[in-house]
C-alpha cells in the first residue's frame, strides 16, 4: 500500500470511528453498524469469490451458523462475550470445512446450486431443531456485557468498529501472503499451482474454512446487534446480496467490500423513499456523466464504451423524476442496477475508480526491490544437492502405458534419464509426448507401468506432491496466473519455503517476515535469470507470449527441482528469442538440474540435447545421439507421414 492510500484508508476508517459523535440518531448509528458487520462478512467471501474463483451461495448459512452459535451459547449457558466470539468462529468456519467438500468436486453453476442447497438444508435445521434454537419463534440476546457493564448502542458500535478494522487488518495479511497467492493461483489455474506443489484440494478448503470464520464472527455480532434472530433471515436473498455486494464493490479488494455492504444495506431503504432515490439517480448520473468525460479526455475509453452507461443513468434519473410511487418499481430497478454493474463495472466500482485513475497493483517498495539485487545466485543450491550423486539415471520409466478409451497415446514407453543431462523428447504432433509429461508429473495416473524418479515411484502420488519431490514444469499451452504480477507467479513456485502458518501471517511474526523478504528476493533473482526483472510488477498476462514462456521457466525453477520439463518452450518465440532460450536452457543445465525437453525446432534439439527419444503413435520408435537420431530412416519416415514438425 502506498502513502496516499494508507492516509485515505485512514481517514476514512478514523471517520467511521466517529459516526456515533456525529449524530444522535441510534437508527443511523445501528445502520452503519450493521454496514461494518456485513463488510466483515464480505472480506471473508471475497477470499472464496475474489480469490479462489470459486461461487458460494452459502454464506447467508454460515452467517446463520454464527448468530445461532452466539443465541444458542448464550440461551442455554449464558455465555459471556469473550466465549461465544471465538466460539462461533470456530464452529462456522467447521461448517466452512462442510462447505468446501463439493467445491472440491464440482465448480461453477453445480457449485452454485450445491452451496445454494447448503444454505437451505441450514435455515431447515434452524427451524427445525426446536430444542436447540427455539425454531421459528426465535432468540433473543441482550447487548454483551463487558468488564461488569453492559454496552450501549454506541459501545456495541465501537467494538464492532474494533472487529470489523481487526479483520480488516488479518485479512489483508493473508491475502497478501503466500496464502493469498495460493489462493489466487487457484483461479488462474489449478492444474499450474498443483504443478506448483501448491494443493488444490488443500488451499480450496482453506480458504472456505477461513471464510466461514469471518462469517461466523459477523454472525455473532449481528445477533448481539439485532437482540434477535430468527431463521427467516438466512434466507436466499440475502445470500444473493452477498454475492452482488462482493461483485458490486469491487472483488479483491477491501474497500469495494466496505462499499458492497454499504450499498446492500443502503440499496433497499433508498428504494423504499422517493426523494432520495431522486437525487440519489441524480447524483449518479452526473458522476458517470462526469467519469465518462475524464475518461475519453484521457483517452483510456472510446465514445462507443461509455454511450450506454452515460444515456442509461440519465434515463434512470428522468425516470425518478417520472415516478409517483416507487413501491411497485422496486424490484425492477434493482434488477436493473445489478444488470448495469455486470455489464459494465465488471471489476466492481472500485475497480473501475482505480482503472480510470490508473493505480496500479500493490507493488514491493524500491528498498525491497533493491536489496533484491544482491547478485545472489538466482537457482538455489538445493537443487545441486541432489545432483552431487553425478551420473546414474534420475528418472526411469517402464512399460508406460496410457489410455483413453480405446486409444493408447502412450504405448509401453521405456525411458531412462540421465543425471545432468538434456533429454530431448520429439515426435510428430499427437504422438503422445505432452502426454508423457502429464503422466511424469502426475496428471494422469499411467494406465500401466513404472516411473520412478529419485528412487521413488511416482505413480498414483498428486501433482503437488510430485512437483515438490523435485519435478518442475512448464506447459505446451502456457498455465499462469494471469491476474498475478510475474514476480508474484514466481512467488507462487516459491511457496514450499514458506514455513509460517496463518498466526505468523495474520501478526507478521520474524520468521514470516524473514521468508516474505526472501521470497521477494529470490523471486527477483529468478526473474533476473530469465531477464524479466523489469516486468516484475507486470501483470503475467499482459506481457508478450514469448515473456510469458520465459516466466513459465522462473516459475519452475522457483521450486528447485532436480528435473525440469519443458513442453515446447520454443513454440510461438521469434528468433532472438529462441536464441535467449537456448542460453538459458544451458545455464539450466549448468546448474545441474537435468531437463526434458520437447521441441519441434530442430536447430534447439541438436544445439541442446544430450540424448533424444522419438515418439510416433504413443511408441518409442528411436533413442540416441541428435545426429543418430535425425538420420535414422523410421524418424524420418514419421516426421514426412504424419502432420508437419
Ligand atoms: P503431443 O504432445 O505429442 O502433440 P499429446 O500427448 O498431446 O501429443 O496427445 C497424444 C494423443 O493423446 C492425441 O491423440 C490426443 O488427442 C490424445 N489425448 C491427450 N490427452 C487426452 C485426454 N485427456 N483424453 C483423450 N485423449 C487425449
Ligand atoms: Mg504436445
Amino acid at each position: 500500500m502506498n502513502r496516499k492510500t494508507l492516509i485515505a484508508a485512514v481517514l476514512g476508517l478514523a471517520l467511521l470511528a466517529a459516526v456515533p459523535l456525529m449524530t444522535s440518531n441510534s437508527y443511523y448509528v445501528h445502520m452503519v453498524g450493521t454496514i461494518m458487520i456485513y463488510a466483515i462478512l464480505l472480506y471473508g467471501l471475497d477470499i472464496v469469490v475474489g480469490y479462489t474463483g470459486q461461487v458460494s451461495l452459502g454464506h447467508a448459512g454460515l452467517f446463520g451458523v454464527g448468530s445461532y452459535t452466539a443465541g444458542v451459547l448464550f440461551m442455554k449457558l449464558g455465555a459471556p462475550l469473550w466465549v461465544i466470539i471465538p466460539a462461533s468462529i470456530a464452529v462456522t468456519a467447521g461448517f466452512g470445512a462442510l462447505l468446501a467438500l463439493p467445491a472440491l468436486r464440482v465448480t461453477g453453476p453445480y457449485l452454485a446450486m450445491v452451496t445454494l442447497a447448503f444454505g437451505t438444508i441450514i435455515q431447515i435445521l434452524i427451524n427445525e431443531m426446536t430444542f436447540l434454537t427455539e425454531g421459528p419463534l426465535g432468540i433473543t440476546i441482550p447487548k454483551p456485557t463487558v468488564f461488569g457493564q453492559k454496552l450501549t448502542e454506541h459501545g456495541f458500535y465501537w467494538l464492532t468498529f474494533g472487529l470489523m478494522v481487526l479483520s480488516l487488518v488479518v485479512v489483508d495479511r493473508i491475502l497478501k501472503s503466500q496464502l493469498g497467492r495460493a489462493f489466487e493461483a487457484l483461479r488462474g489455474s489449478p492444474v499450474a499451482s498443483d504443478c506448483m506443489g501448491v494443493s488444490v484440494y488443500r488451499y480450496k478448503v482453506y480458504a472456505f474454512v477461513i471464510s466461514a470464520g469471518f462469517a461466523g464472527l459477523a454472525g455473532c455480532l449481528y445477533a448481539y446487534s439485532e437482540q434477535y434472530i430468527s431463521p427467516n433471515t438466512y434466507n436466499f436473498e440475502l445470500t444473493v446480496l452477498f454475492l452482488l455486494a462482493v461483485i458490486m464493490g469491487g472483488r479483491k479488494t477491501r474497500s469495494g467490500a466496505l462499499l458492497g455492504a454499504a450499498i446492500i444495506v443502503i440499496l433497499p431503504k433508498l428504494l423504499d423513499d422517493l426523494e432520495l432515490f431522486r437525487i440519489v439517480a441524480t447524483a449518479l448520473a452526473v458522476l458517470i456523466a462526469v467519469g465518462a468525460g475524464v475518461g475519453l479526455a484521457k483517452k483510456v475509453t472510446t465514445p462507443k464504451a461509455v454511450v450506454i452507461p452515460v444515456v442509461g443513468t440519465i434515463a434512470l434519473a428522468g425516470f425518478s423524476f417520472w415516478l409517483q410511487s416507487i413501491t411497485d418499481w422496486r424490484l425492477s430497478i434493482f434488477g436493473l442496477m445489478i444488470l448495469f454493474v455486470v455489464y459494465y463495472l465488471q471489476n466492481g466500482i472500485v475497480g473501475f475508480v482505480r482503472a480510470l485513475f490508473h493505480v496500479r497493483k500493490p507493488v514491493p517498495s524500491s528498498a525491497e526491490l533493491a536489496s533484491a539485487d544482491d547478485g545472489r545466485d538466482a537457482i538455489s543450491v538445493a537443487a545441486a544437492a541432489g545432483a552431487s550423486e553425478t551420473g546414474g539415471d534420475l528418472l526411469i520409466a517402464k512399460g508406460v502405458l496410457m489410455q483413453f478409451g480405446g486409444l493408447k497415446a502412450i504405448n509401453q514407453v521405456d525411458l531412462r534419464i540421465k543425471r545432468g543431462s538434456i533429454h530431448g523428447l520429439i515426435g510428430p504432433n499427437g504422438s503422445g509426448k505432452s502426454t508423457m509429461m502429464n503422466v511424469l508429473t502426475g496428471i494422469y495416473v499411467p494406465t500401466a507401468g513404472n516411473i520412478d524418479f529419485a528412487g521413488q515411484s511416482v505413480v498414483g502420488r498428486t501433482s503437488s506432491d510430485i512437483a515438490l519431490s523435485g519435478i518442475a514444469r512448464t506447459f505446451q499451452n502456457v498455465q499462469l496466473f494471469g491476474e498475478m504480477t510475474a514476480l508474484q507467479n514466481v512467488q507462487v513456485g516459491l511457496h514450499h519455503t514458506f514455513n509460517s502458518n496463518i498466526v505468523d501471517v495474520a501478526l507478521h511474526t520474524p520468521r514470516y517476515r524473514r521468508e516474505e523478504h526472501s521470497a521477494v528476493e529470490r523471486g527477483m533473482a529468478l526473474l533476473r535469470f530469465v531477464g524479466l526483472a523489469d516486468l516484475a510488477t507486470e501483470e503475467a498476462r499482459n506481457l508478450p507470449y514469448g515473456k510469458q514462456r520465459l516466466l513459465e521457466i522462473a516459475r519452475a525453477l522457483a521450486l528447485d527441482p532436480q528435473l525440469l520439463l519443458l513442453d515446447e518452450p520454443a513454440a510461438g518465440l521469434t528468433a532472438p528469442d529462441i536464441k535467449e532460450l537456448i542460453a538459458i536452457i544451458r545455464k539450466i543445465r549448468d546448474h545441474r538440474i537435468t531437463v526434458i525437453l520437447i521441441e519441434h525446432h530442430m536447430d534447439v534439439v541438436m544445439n541442446l540435447c544430450d540424448t533424444v527419444s522419438v515418439l510416433d503413435f504413443g511408441q518409442k520408435i528411436a533413442e540416441g545421439k541428435p545426429a543418430d537420431v535425425q538420420a535414422d530412416e523410421k524418424v524420418i519416415e514419421a516426421y514426412l507421414g504424419g502432420t508437419a514438425a
